[in-house]
């Protein structure tokens, strides 16, 4: 008969099942003593971690007591691990952390935000003085404490301060250099506003002397005529009649050139001044030609208009440009004592307007183009020398500008341009 297995007897069993728990403890044991060394290296890492932060670190607990600071610390805040370790927060120091800001960044503003950044206050301490301080802070949650980093930013903000004061200082200095400036130039401006002033004035005195000296003629002929008049008036013969009309006319032809010259002076004299009105350059400038019309064709001249049509609006005083555009036909004339063709020609452009009155006369040699605009500038035996200084000063006080082309033999063009405007 063959054996039956032995049944395990109950102790041993048991036996076995004790193994099997003292097994599983010691397995669970070896677990624990890896978890605890693992978590020695780590909490070695981390105190390492904290001492090598360059900034004052505090590790608080849930009360705020002082757990343990990095060197950073205590060099910073002159303290010693024993009068700091233990200590509540607030009593460390004599109570000098005990700040209203930092009870409210610890007991209001963490426990909502579990980390606060860059919260700054600024405390006296007795050892080190004021301070401005940066403070981080950061619930560890798992273990209930409290990691205070605090940057001392004292001489950042002394630098930032100094530097916002000589920012400062130098934006005053810029804006009393750039016053200054401004008032140098208006100043400048101003001066050669009053030495032009001067300058014309002291022209129009010389043209004042050379005015009354040439008034002097025509008005001794008047005088003259005006006896010779008194006397075949009082006196009549059979020619009276005819000698009275000579008399006349030369009398009038004498005080035209007398008022042809007040004319001219007056026109200086008010050039600044002049009322302007928005004026069609065409219809003007078409009712002048025909004027002069009459003038040029008694001199063998003929006159050629081009392109004035449409020439637009421009701010005027009609009787003042018209005296100096007369003045340009009458050169114009005077270099054409044989006849030839004068031509008023208009060119349109943006924002200006061109007036040409061209000659084919005799030309100008070079060096006379820059002196002609000069005052008393003439190279005409009974010239005044006046007409293109009148002509440069009027179309100035117009805003525009005169140019000349000349050659000798073949004639002149003389350019106005004026600015568009008005409505
Ligand atoms: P004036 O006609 O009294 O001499 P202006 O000032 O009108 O004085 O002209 C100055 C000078 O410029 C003239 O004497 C002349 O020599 C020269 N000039 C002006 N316009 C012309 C022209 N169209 N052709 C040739 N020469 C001119
Ligand atoms: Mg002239």
């Amino acid at each position: 008969m063959a054996d039956a297995a032995p049944t395990p007897s109950p102790l041993a069993h048991e036996v076995a099942d004790m193994r099997q728990r003292i097994a599983d403890l010691e397995a669970a044991l070896a677990a624990q003593q890896a978890l605890v060394q693992a978590l020695g290296a780590r909490q070695g890492a981390a105190a390492q971690i904290v001492e090598t932060v360059r900034d004052p670190l505090l590790l608080l607990d849930p009360h705020f007591r002082v757990q343990s600071a990095n060197s950073a610390f205590y060099r910073t805040f002159q303290m010693i691990p024993a009068e700091t370790e233990g200590q509540l927060l607030s009593q460390l120091d004599h109570g000098e952390w005990d700040m209203p800001a930092v009870r409210t960044l610890l007991e209001e503003l963490l426990p909502q935000q579990t980390i606060v950044t860059d919260y700054e206050v600024t405390q006296s301490f007795a050892r080190i003085g004021r301070r401005t301080l940066l403070l981080n802070a950061r619930c560890l949650d798992a273990v209930q404490r409290i990691l205070l980093a605090i940057e001392d930013i004292t001489i950042h903000k002394h630098a930032e301060t100094r530097l916002q004061q000589q920012q400062t200082r130098l934006e005053r200095q810029m804006q009393e250099q750039m016053a200054a400036l401004h008032h140098d130039m208006a100043e400048r401006q101003r001066l050669e506003r009053e030495a032009q002033r001067v300058q014309h004035f002291a022209t129009l005195g010389r043209l004042a002397a050379g005015l009354s000296h040439e008034m002097r003629n025509p008005l001794a002929a008047v005088f003259l005529y005006v006896d010779l008049l008194a006397e075949e008036l009082h006196d009549p013969a059979p020619s009276s009649a005819t000698a009275i009309d000579q008399a006349l006319t030369a009398i009038k032809t004498h005080l035209a050139r007398v008022d042809d010259r007040l004319q001219d002076y007056l026109a200086l004299v008010r050039v600044a001044t002049l009322p302007q009105a928005p004026v069609d350059l065409t219809t003007v400038v078409t009712q002048w030609a025909q004027e002069i019309t009459p003038l040029l064709t008694a001199q063998g001249i003929t006159l050629q208009l081009d392109a004035l049509d449409q020439l637009g609006t421009v701010m005027l005083h009609p009787p003042t440009l018209r005296r100096a555009l007369l003045h340009l036909v009458h050169n114009a004339m005077e270099a054409m004592p044989h006849g030839g063709t004068l031509t008023l020609g208009g060119r349109r452009q943006a924002t200006t307007v061109h007036l040409e009155v061209r000659d084919t006369g005799i030309g100008m040699p070079p060096e006379h183009l820059t002196r002609m605009f000069e005052p008393l500038q003439t190279t005409k035996p009974g010239g005044t020398g006046l007409g293109l200084y009148l002509v440069q000063e009027v179309v100035a006080a117009h805003g525009g500008q005169i140019a000349v082309q000349s050659t000798v033999g073949h004639g002149t063009t003389m350019t106005i341009t004026l600015p568009l405007g008005g409505t």
